[in-house]
């Protein structure tokens, strides 16, 4: 749901305010739109040749793998949105499966935050991955909505016992009150060619500062698991009898290596 809700309307939508040729607008020019961040007629845009990743430079891949997750996370509030994709009736109840997934999909994204700072250099304070980045920002918007929607729970020096607390009743209001800010902000910047103010937004929003950068990194890479990989089956066919077996392996290295050679790679 979450996926189909980022690649579908996340990347999927939006335009790009341009001039096409010289002299050529894709929007009235004369009446340029107001924007929603500031009530105030936009008054950048594209110029001819200038393409989205061009003026956005290096941040324009995670900026926008920040825009189309927070189009899911604003998006996946909609009961009807939900039912679409099989889950509740389309009426907002957040008691029921619908309100499950939803809230799945919020605390899963909070956790991914907080798991993102494995992608994040402290020698060279950057970050190594555009989505890992992007949701880093989504979990400090979380933080940032107020009236305790999702707060860190610690009694521990060491971050050992490090807990999200994200409270479910208020993802339909805080929760998506929060996000929907952060992606109009984010949206309209990319829409007007706002490389100024959109690049400041971002460099804020994915700022790691020395609670993230060091206590919170530090549990994490802690907590890091083995990346998990798959031993592979193989199928022998008895060409006597025509049948074909499956064979299995152990999870483990030597089954691995097995396979492989089973396979006869
Ligand atoms: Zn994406």
């Amino acid at each position: 749901m979450q996926v189909g809700i980022h690649e579908l309307l996340g990347h999927g939508t939006g335009k790009l305010l341009q001039e096409t040729s010289p002299s050529n607008y894709n929007f009235d020019h004369k009446n340029p739109p107001i924007s929603p961040v500031d009530d105030k007629p936009i008054n950048t845009y594209y110029k001819p040749g200038e393409t989205w990743g061009g003026v956005f430079g290096a941040i324009a891949s995670s900026y926008e793998e920040c825009r189309a997750e927070t189009v899911a996370m604003a998006l996946c509030c909609d009961f009807e949105i939900l039912r679409i994709f099989g889950f509740g009736d389309g009426n907002e109840n957040m008691d029921g499966e619908a309100g499950d997934v939803l809230y799945a999909a919020y605390l899963s994204m909070a956790r991914s935050g907080i798991a993102s700072l494995e992608m994040w250099d402290a020698k060279s304070k950057k970050w190594g991955q555009a989505h890992s980045q992007a949701r880093f920002s989504i979990l400090k918007c979380f933080l940032a909505a107020g009236d305790n929607f999702c707060e860190l729970d610690y009694q521990k020096e060491d971050l050992s016992d490090l807990t999200i607390k994200l409270d479910r009743s208020k993802i339909t209001t805080i929760g998506r009150k929060a996000v929907e800010s952060y992606l109009q902000k984010l949206h309209i910047y990319k829409s007007t060619a706002d490389v100024k103010t959109g690049t400041k937004l971002y460099n804020d929003m994915t700022h790691v500062d020395e609670f993230f950068g060091t206590k919170v990194r530090n549990e994490v890479l802690r907590n890091k698991q083995p990346r998990k990989v798959f031993v592979q089956a193989n199928t022998v066919l008895d060409e006597r009898t025509g049948v074909v077996s499956l064979v299995e392996y152990e999870p483990t290295l030597e089954g691995m290596i097995k396979s492989y050679a089973e396979r006869g790679i």
